[in-house]
């Protein structure tokens, strides 16, 4: 082995602290140049969205995702960086979480700079417009999409985007995603897990699966707060959100699509799954023991669910920089199904940068990760 890459291999061990026997008087910088990274979990909204949620937190009967947006929409702070006051754009970016989400501009292109950081894959933020009646929903994600369209043509090389829709108006929902792809030039969709508590294998949805399959380009599910049914437990010690309801709706999301028998209809349905595959690599021995066909549920599907895993389902690592937790994912899933991402603006851009650049991986692993897979799943051309 070359010393250049004895060095490479020595530096990448170094960097981490859950390898301290390899850490001690190691160097922590990578031993060469950094690698293109493009960040696949990045999030948006537009005004007239986060309007409408500061309208709808406010009702009676909403759901547990109130609780997050109220502090970002809904705080003195939130308000002066919705507003058009004259406010410069490093003091807007010290209002909180709005004016990043708000900005596909200065702020957002520094931290870029800033971090290294080649390229975001946009997505509107969760809950996305599910939580609006359907012609309301339906409205708000095309002008969603057509501000995206718009801020990628001004930074191509910058940005890439995923399409929304409003699944619980299925038609339109399929032609708006038929727009996005084959009109706006975006690269998937994004759908913030239930809508109105219903999952995608519920039969109502049927058309937006289709479209997704027909026009071949990957369904993001991210997170949002549990459906009603399972809100109680999660809401007395909050935890709705990232630290543990986001994990346990989206993987009760992708289980209902496996056991459901929703892969067995849309075999060949690309779906993208956040924050290292939210719990579900670490169960799939279990699961396929239990849930393998003619399992001792009676399961009927076609397959383990570790095979429509490796299938139909790639993983991202938003907001989990945890080397060991990305080992165990290679090893499960393999490399070619996993994509880096940040999670802007929720989650700091420097350690999600300096996760990926030191992780102890090899050096095609790490392409793969950082933006390889990336570039062939949501067919970006440089
Ligand atoms: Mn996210």
């Amino acid at each position: 082995m070359k010393r250049r890459k004895v060095l490479q291999n020595l530096s990448a061990l170094g960097s981490l602290a859950a390898f301290p026997e390899f850490s001690s008087g190691i160097s922590r910088q990578p031993a060469v140049a950094p690698v293109r990274k493009i960040a696949t979990e990045e999030a948006f909204t537009i005004p007239e969205i986060a309007d409408a949620y500061r309208e709808w937190i406010n009702k009676e009967g909403v759901n547990l995702d109130r609780l997050v947006l109220k502090q970002i929409y809904d705080t003195p702070d939130a308000r002066l960086a919705a507003s058009n006051t004259d406010v410069s754009n490093r003091d807007r970016a010290a209002l909180g979480m709005l004016p990043k989400l708000l900005d596909l501009d200065a702020i957002r292109l520094s931290d870029m700079e800033a971090g290294g950081v080649s390229m975001h894959i946009l997505s509107l933020t969760m809950p996305g417009v599910q939580v609006f009646e359907p012609r309301q929903a339906s409205a708000l994600a095309r002008l969603a999409n057509d501000r995206l369209a718009e801020a990628i043509r001004k930074q191509p090389a910058r940005y890439a985007g995923l399409a929304c829709f409003a699944p619980h108006d299925p038609q339109v929902a399929a032609k708006e995603m038929e727009r996005g792809i084959q009109s706006l030039g975006l690269n998937g969709f994004i759908v913030n897990s239930h809508t109105h508590n219903l999952y995608l294998d519920d039969p109502s949805f049927s058309p937006v699966l289709e479209a997704a399959e027909a026009l071949n380009a990957p369904l993001y599910i991210h997170p949002r707060a549990v459906s009603d049914g399972m809100a109680k437990p999660f809401q007395d010690y909050r935890m709705e959100g990232a630290a543990w309801g986001y994990g346990i709706e989206t993987s009760t999301h992708i289980l209902r699509l496996i056991f459901g028998g929703v892969l067995d209809r849309f075999p060949k349905l690309q779906i993208v799954i956040g924050h290292m595959g939210e719990g579900l690599p670490f169960w799939l021995w279990r699961l396929d023991f239990m849930g393998s066909p003619g399992a001792r549920a009676g399961r009927k599907n076609q397959l383990k669910p570790s095979e429509y895993f490796k299938r139909n389902i790639f993983i991202t690592t938003s907001g989990v920089e945890d080397p060991v937790a990305l080992r165990f994912c290679i090893d499960k899933l393999g490399a070619d199904r996993i994509m880096w991402a940040i999670d802007y603006p929720y989650q700091p851009t420097a350690p999600a940068v300096a996760f990926i650049e030191t992780a102890p991986l090899s050096d095609v692993e790490r392409e793969m990760i950082a933006f390889r897979n990336a570039e062939r799943i949501f067919r970006i051309s440089r």
